[in-house]
C-alpha cells in the first residue's frame, strides 16, 4: 500500500516545505549547479533554454526532505529535481493526478518520467499534425 496516493495530511507538510527557507535555497542551489554542469538549463518538457526566473523546480524524490525540531533539511540530489515552465509543470502534475496507474503504483520519479515522455509524444504529433496541414 506504500505507493498508493497520500492522504492529504502529506500535501500539507510538501506544501509548507516549498515556503521554507531551506528550499529556496535548495532551488538557488539546483539552477547553480545545473548551469555549472549543462551551461545552460532546460524545462524537461519542452526543452526550450530557461532560468530560475522562468522556470519551477519538480520534485522526481522527496526522500532527501525532512522536518526536525530545528527546521527542514533539504538535502534532495541533484537527480531527484528537475525544470519545468510552470505551465509545463502543470501539465505533468494534470496528467499524473489524471492517470490512475501513475498517481497509484508507481514511484512519484517513474511517473514523473512517464507522464513527461508522453506529454513530448503529444506535443510531437500535435506539431506533425499542423505541419502535413501547411
Ligand atoms: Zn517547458
Ligand atoms: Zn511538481
Amino acid at each position: 500500500m506504500s505507493n498508493h496516493r497520500r492522504p492529504a495530511r502529506d500535501n500539507t507538510y510538501r506544501n509548507r516545505y516549498l515556503h521554507s527557507g531551506a528550499w529556496y535555497a535548495r532551488r538557488d542551489r539546483w539552477f547553480l549547479d545545473e548551469q555549472h554542469r549543462n551551461g545552460d538549463i532546460r524545462c524537461a518538457l519542452c526543452l526550450a533554454a530557461g532560468s530560475a526566473r522562468n522556470l519551477e523546480l519538480h520534485h522526481l524524490d522527496y526522500r532527501g526532505v525532512a522536518q526536525t525540531p530545528y527546521g527542514w533539511t533539504a538535502h534532495e540530489r541533484h537527480e531527484d529535481l528537475t525544470a519545468l515552465h510552470p505551465r509545463c509543470h502543470e501539465y505533468v502534475h494534470l496528467l499524473i493526478d489524471r492517470d490512475r496507474a501513475l498517481s497509484g503504483f508507481v514511484s512519484r520519479r517513474t511517473a514523473s518520467i512517464q507522464a513527461i515522455a508522453r506529454l513530448q509524444a503529444k506535443i510531437a504529433h500535435y506539431i506533425e499534425a499542423s505541419l502535413d496541414q501547411q
